[in-house]
C-alpha cells in the first residue's frame, strides 16, 4: 500500500481519494492528507533523515507526494540560531530562533509549502498554478512556477508593500492586484477556482500545500538534537502554520524519533488583526472575523481558514495567544536586528513582540527551551521601519570631516 492513502475530513472522518479536493461534501469540514504510517515507518529513520538532502526534502517520506520532488529542491533546512543576546534582553536562558528569513528562493517560510504544493500540482497534471496571497505566498509561487515552467496567476490585495509586488512581477506571472483586503481576494479566488482548472495552492490543493509547514517542526526537533522544545511561538495568519508545527512534532513522537512532546504552542497576532487572540482571551471556541488594520500585512487575514484549529491547538497544549500593536511590531523588528543581526519582516516583529510579552508574563519560564519562528525577510517590508532607523552620518571625503562628525555623534550619545 502507498504511504499517501488519500484525504480525510477533519470533522466527520469521511475518506476521499488523493485528488485536488479541499472541502468535505457531507459536512463542509476541511480535508487533510491521510497517510499510511506503517509504510512511512519503513521508509524513514533518524539516520536516513540525517543522511538525506540538505533541504526540506530530507523529510520527503512524511510529505504528500507520490514520486520524487520536482519543484523547490533547495527550500528549507534554515538556520536554528541560539539567540543569547536576545534571550538576555528578555530574561530567558535558552532561546532559539528558527530563521526562515533566509529560505530559498524567496526569503520566507512560504518556500516550504510551495515546494510541496507545486510538486504535487505537477503530479496531479496541472499546467497552471495560482494563489490568493497576503504577499509572501505570491512571491514564492511566482518564483517556483518560473523555475518549473508552469503558467502562473497570483492574486494579491492592491495595497501590498512595494518589494512584495516587485517580488512577483520580476518572475513574469500574471499579477492580479485586487482592490480589497485578503479576505476579499480569497473569496474571489474560491469562485475562480471553481471555474478554471488551475491548482490554487491554498484553495483546491490546500491539503497538500499545508503539509509543507510540518517541515519547520521536523527541522526544529532535529536541529535541537532530536527533542522538542518546551515552548514555541508561532505567527498566525490563516492558522495553518501553527497547527502543522504541532502536527509535525506529534508525528516525530509517534515515529519514536523524539521523546513524548510536552511543547506549549503559543500564537502571535497583530493587534489590528487578531481574531484568534480575541477568541482565546474571551474563552470562546469560535472565531469572529475582523477587518484587518495593521502594518503586518503578511498576517492580515480577518477570517482565518484554520483559526479554529489553531485556537484548539493552543488550548490543548497549554499555550497562549498574544498580540502586538504597530509600534510594538517595529520595536520587535529593531530589537531582533540589534541583538541578533537578523532583519525580519513585520511578521517577525509580531513574533518577537509577543515572545517578549509571554516572557514578561511568566508564561514562558526562564529555563524553558523556547523556539520563535521568524518567517520572512525585512527587505520585503522596508516601509514599516523606514521612520525608525534614522539616517547615515554624512561627511566630506576627508579625515577632518570624519573626525569632527564622529566627535559630534559621540558627544550626542554621551
Ligand atoms: C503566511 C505567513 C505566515 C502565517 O501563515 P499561516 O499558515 O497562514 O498562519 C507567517 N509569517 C509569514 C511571513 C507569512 O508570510
Ligand atoms: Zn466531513
Amino acid at each position: 500500500m502507498a504511504k499517501l492513502k488519500g484525504l480525510k475530513c477533519r470533522e466527520c472522518k469521511k475518506e476521499y481519494p488523493a485528488e485536488p479536493l479541499h472541502v468535505c461534501e457531507f459536512c463542509f469540514g476541511p480535508l487533510e492528507v491521510n497517510y499510511n504510517y506503517d509504510e512511512i515507518r519503513e521508509a524513514i529513520s533518524r539516520d536516513t533523515i540525517s543522511q538525506g538532502p540538505k533541504s526540506l526534502w530530507r523529510y520527503a517520506a512524511l510529505l504528500p507526494i507520490e514520486g520524487p520532488p520536482t519543484v523547490g529542491l533547495h527550500g528549507g533546512l534554515t538556520p536554528m540560531v541560539k539567540a543569547d543576546r536576545l534571550a538576555r534582553a528578555l530574561g530567558l536562558d535558552s532561546l532559539y530562533l528558527k530563521n526562515d528569513t533566509v529560505n530559498h528562493p524567496t526569503l520566507s517560510f512560504k518556500d516550504r509549502v510551495v515546494a510541496v504544493a507545486l510538486t504535487r500540482a505537477k503530479e496531479l497534471g496541472f499546467d497552471t498554478v495560482a494563489c490568493a496571497s497576503t504577499g509572501n505566498l505570491a512571491n514564492s509561487v511566482s518564483a517556483h512556477a518560473a523555475q518549473a515552467g508552469l503558467k502562473c496567476y497570483v492574486f494579491i490585495p492592491s495595497d501590498l508593500e512595494a518589494a512584495k509586488i516587485l517580488g512577483n512581477l520580476i518572475y513574469k506571472p500574471t499579477v492580479v492586484a485586487v482592490e480589497g483586503n485578503y479576505d476579499d481576494v480569497n473569496r474571489l479566488c474560491s469562485e475562480i477556482a471553481s471555474e478554471y482548472s488551475w491548482a490554487f495552492v491554498n484553495i483546491n490543493i490546500r491539503p497538500y500545500y499545508a503539509e509543507g509547514s510540518k517541515t519547520l517542526a521536523y527541522e526544529t526537533a532535529e536541529q535541537l538534537g532530536w527533542r522538542s522544545p518546551d515552548h514555541v511561538v508561532v505567527p498566525i495568519a490563516s492558522g495553518s502554520l501553527l497547527t502543522k508545527i504541532w502536527k509535525g512534532l506529534k508525528e516525530f513522537e509517534q515515529l519514536g524519533f523524539i521523546p513524548p512532546v510536552k511543547t506549549r504552542v503559543s500564537g502571535a497576532q497583530a493587534e489590528g488583526c487578531s481574531p484568534v487572540a480575541e477568541a482565546f482571551k474571551a474563552k470562546r471556541d469560535f472565531i469572529k472575523p475582523v477587518k484587518p488594520r495593521t502594518i503586518a500585512k503578511s498576517l492580515a487575514i480577518g477570517n482565518p481558514a484554520d483559526g479554529y484549529y489553531a485556537l484548539k491547538t493552543v488550548k490543548e497544549t497549554g499555550g497562549s495567544v498574544e498580540t502586538a500593536t504597530d509600534p510594538e511590531i517595529v520595536e520587535g523588528i529593531t530589537l531582533l536586528a540589534e541583538t541578533e543581526g537578523i532583519f525580519a519582516e513585520t511578521a517577525g516583529g509580531v513574533t518577537i513582540a509577543v515572545l517578549k510579552k509571554l516572557a514578561a508574563q511568566g508564561k514562558i519560564r526562564k529555563g524553558d527551551v523556547t523556539v520563535a519562528y521568524i518567517t520572512g525577510h525585512g527587505l520585503k517590508t522596508q516601509e514599516a521601519v523606514m521612520q525608525a532607523v534614522g539616517e547615515p552620518v554624512r561627511i566630506q571625503p576627508n579625515l577632518t570631516s570624519f573626525e569632527q562628525t564622529i566627535q559630534n555623534t559621540k558627544r550626542r550619545e554621551a
